[in-house]
């Protein structure tokens, strides 16, 4: 069995307490699906201790995926951790976080393991575990991330992007898509120019792939009424959710 933990649900806004952020626990891997500011302190709300965490995926450094692994390394540290820390991600994490230990005279007491990784690569998270890569349409170099058991696609975290299209085949079949609704289908003009995805947009995705559930995620935080965007989706794919903070979901 496999367990998500929604950690937080939206798109970026001054004082959030709700960035995007997920723990997917698979047996004895623990991965977290980015990293933004506070995400430790919500780890802990959600009953997670930091030493737990085996992996970090990144899917891009924009601040509100990746301003909290700082932070958060500096915690594992100050708790003891001793096991290695694996951390996945794009181009350009290595020097980040190298170059953020150096200025902040830390030196991690454990090994993190850094993969800097490409569309089209596989890794293994052991167990029979593997994430494979795939390419996102946003502002900057993205990966969106599908975690497989065995042959199947469990997880498919797809933030950040305008809509996927043809190249989905890495997503057949998923058993939970997490995908990108920062905009209503009626903000779409929004949705282009800033490359995230509308309701509409994600639910297509999720009908495309033939997925199993799909979970709006990275929701921009001008919507007073999340329903709607959630009705939007439903038009297209009948099995969808909001995120919520804190939302678990059992695979
Ligand atoms: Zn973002
Ligand atoms: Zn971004």
């Amino acid at each position: 069995m496999a367990r998500l933990t929604f950690l937080g649900c939206s798109a970026p806004y001054p004082g959030s307490e709700d960035l995007p952020a997920v723990v997917a626990e698979l047996g004895r891997v623990v991965a977290l699906l980015d990293a933004g500011e506070g995400v430790q302190a919500r780890l802990f709300r959600a009953g997670y201790s930091p030493v737990k965490i085996t992996h970090v995926l990144i899917t891009h450094l924009h601040g509100d995926h990746v301003l909290g692994l700082i932070p958060l390394i500096q915690s594992m540290s100050l708790i003891g951790r001793e096991k290695a820390l694996h951390v996945i991600g794009p181009s350009g994490l290595a020097q980040y976080l190298r170059r953020s230990f150096d200025a902040l005279y830390f030196d991690p007491p454990f090994d993190i393991e850094i993969s800097e990784v490409s569309p089209g690569d596989v890794v293994s998270l052991g167990r029979g575990l593997s994430v494979v890569v795939g390419e996102a349409r946003h502002t900057v170099p993205t990966l969106y991330y599908v975690i497989r058991r065995g042959d199947g696609a469990l997880v498919g975290y797809v933030t950040d992007t305008r809509p996927l299209c043809g190249a989905v085949d890495l997503l057949r079949d998923v058993r939970v898509l997490i995908h990108d609704s920062a905009f209503s289908a009626d903000d779409k003009a929004l949705a282009q120019e800033r490359y995230h995805s509308t309701s509409a947009e994600a639910a297509g995705v999720a009908r495309l792939v033939n997925a199993e559930m799909l979970v709006l995620y990275h929701i921009s935080a001008r919507y007073n009424e999340r329903e709607r965007l959630l009705r939007e989706a439903r038009r297209f794919f009948g099995n969808t959710y909001l995120c919520s903070r804190f939302m678990k979901v059992l695979i």
